[in-house]
């Protein structure tokens, strides 16, 4: 059994015997809003909270924002939602943005301790000289300036005197350290731009690393939890924090492997490219990775907690199959979702000897060349036989029906047992029926079936017993409601996007997506005790599908019934 956070559990275990922190346990989960969260966001946001959780502590939500060019109140938005979706409630909701003014005075701090100065070069002459592994740094002209003079200089930044690229403040550190975010890193930018929060306010925006540590302290955060990426930013998250007078006990920094799968991509910057390229049809494409996206698509919230707590907090990066979190999606969608008929690729199915409500049988009203009603019989059928409190509903069952087209077969391949001339088969709750005919077109296309049932069959048994080796779904032609139904495929055809062009986009799948003019049963219609909007249903024998949220009649497959998880276990 592996149980989420397992290393990182016995650092706070370790820390509460030793008295660190005085048995505090306080996290964040600190997103930039550049964008929407995505399933790999996910397990951040189930570490942090489940690590607060587990200790009694408490887990805010930040907001990274320190970077006016790409954040937005849409994102902010989206994220505060996505998180409650997913069921964690945030201690306290903050803002990097609110302590610009405490950043701004701690870094006028180390320039009165000689640890910053401002430096008058370009970002390009910066990085040149910054060197690589192996290779020397070179130390800025600048790098020697007073205090006051750099007081002086960064006051004026902040004042706006200097155009936009024109000055920066870097910390004094060291230009040959082995770690190359040692070499003097950037910590203010001089860059004009309007911040969603804090307006025109500020004109120089701290980098990441003077934010993120800085905002952790004075937060009180004890064990600050981030991707495997940062490791080497933590020596600086250090050097900063040992370098400040804290409000509370040092927070310490603590990575884990990045969540990936299979046949996507969990990237903000790519997955905008494709909202932004019309690639998808937005940031809740039934086909994105994105929380809004499997939201949309019927993947339920516990679905995605137990995925995140089953493979746990682990230190190697690992891409894992996308068939392991949707054997998740299924189990929980087995428990709670409601059983429907619907048919995909409807055929038309005539009971020749079914009666018509004027006591006739269609095939003898037919004949006569007319359209008589046929009777309406209602069968009650469980809603879900996973969960008897599901209790049942009544389907209406006529003369004329739809049908699965693949269910149909004139001339049946072996091992076909399912409906062909001669054959008998059970729909499903209702009755036996016999094909007797394939009616075709000019073209020679089947476009109608014809049949007899087997009035002693009610219920779909016949009373001498005899077997019947299919049942199948379907929908009464005379009550059925049209909708349309998108199947949904892999979004890029290789199981790692972009191994072997470096660009994921070359790896889209051109079929992700499959539009299908349905027929289904009145229960799914959005009426009174219908189908509520985002409500996921099993479509018997087809999958699970999703109501679309704002559209009416519209159903997104959520996931195929058949655990293809389980199947590549086996092959393995
Ligand atoms: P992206 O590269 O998609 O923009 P990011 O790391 O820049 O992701 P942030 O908004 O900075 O996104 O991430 C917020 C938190 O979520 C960070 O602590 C980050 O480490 C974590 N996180 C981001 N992506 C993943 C992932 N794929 N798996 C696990 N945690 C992640
Ligand atoms: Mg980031």
């Amino acid at each position: 059994m592996i149980s989420a956070g397992d290393f990182i559990a016995d650092v706070v275990r370790a820390d509460n015997a030793a008295g660190t922190y005085s048995q505090r346990v306080q996290t964040r989960f600190p997103p930039e809003p550049n964008g929407y969260l995505h399933i790999g966001h996910a397990k951040a946001i189930t570490a942090d909270f489940g690590i607060a959780k587990q200790f009694g502590g408490i887990c805010n939500l930040r907001f990274d924002d320190t970077n006016p060019d790409t954040e937005e109140v849409e994102y902010v938005e989206s994220i505060i939602d996505d998180i409650a979706w997913l069921g964690f409630t945030p201690a306290q909701v903050l803002y990097a943005s609110d302590y610009f003014e405490a950043l701004y005075q701690w870094a006028e701090s180390l320039i009165e301790r000689g640890l910053a100065y401002v430096d008058d070069q370009d970002q390009e002459a910066i990085s040149a000289q910054r060197g690589g592994y192996g290779k020397p740094g070179v130390e800025s002209p600048y790098r020697n300036r007073t205090v006051e003079e750099n007081l002086d200089l960064f006051r004026r930044m902040r004042a706006g005197q200097f155009a936009d690229g024109a000055k920066t403040l870097r910390a004094k550190i060291d230009m040959q350290s082995d770690n190359m975010q040692m070499r003097d890193p950037v910590m203010y930018r001089i860059r004009r731009g309007h911040h969603h929060r804090t307006g025109d306010a500020w004109v120089i925006y701290p980098m990441y690393d003077w934010a993120h540590g800085q905002s952790d302290a004075l937060e009180g955060v004890t064990h600050s939890m981030c991707t495997l990426e940062f490791v080497s930013n933590r020596t600086l998250y250090d050097w900063y924090l040992s370098h400040l007078d804290l409000p509370y006990e040092k927070p310490q920094q603590l990575e884990f492997a990045r969540l990936e799968l299979t046949y996507t991509v969990t990237s903000k910057r790519k997955l905008k490219q494709l909202v932004d390229d019309g690639v998808v049809d937005g940031w809740d494409d039934p086909r994105m990775p994105t929380l809004q996206g499997v939201r949309r698509r019927g993947y339920p919230a516990a679905a995605i907690r137990n995925f995140c707590t089953h493979i746990g907090i682990n230190k190697t990066n690992s891409r894992h199959a996308i068939e392991e979190l949707e054997s998740f999606v299924r189990a929980e969608l087995n428990r709670v979702a409601q059983r429907r008929m619907a048919v995909v690729r409807p055929l038309k199915l005539v009971i020749d000897n079914w009666p018509t409500e004027d006591g006739r049988t269609i095939a003898e009203a037919r004949q006569a060349g007319e359209d008589a009603p046929a009777v309406t019989q209602w069968f009650e059928i469980p809603n879900n036989p996973e969960n008897p409190e599901d209790g049942t509903r009544l389907v209406p069952f006529s003369g004329q029906l739809w049908i699965e087209a693949e269910d149909f077969a004139e001339v049946p391949p072996p091992k076909f047992f399912r409906l062909s001339p001669g054959k008998e088969v059970r729909l499903r709750g209702a009755f036996l029926v016999t094909a007797t005919e394939a009616v075709k077109d000019g073209d020679g296309k089947v476009v109608e079936v014809r049949a007899t049932y087997d009035p002693a069959s009610k219920g779909g048994n016949a009373p001498d017993g005899r077997k019947v080796k299919s049942t199948m779904h379907w929908v009464s032609a005379d009550h059925g409601c049209d909708a349309e139904v998108r199947l949904y495929e892999r979004m890029f055809t290789n199981d790692a996007p972009g191994s072997t062009t470096g660009d994921p986009l070359d790896d889209l799948n051109p079929a992700s997506m499959e539009v299908l003019a349905a027929k289904v049963e009145p229960a799914l219609a959005p009426v009174e005790g219908g189908v509520a909007p985002g409500q996921v249903v099993q479509f018997e024998r087809i999958g699970y599908f999703a109501a679309d949220p704002r559209t009416p009649m519209l159903f997104h497959r959520t996931v195929g019934l058949k655990d293809d998880w389980a199947s590549l276990q086996k092959r393995s």
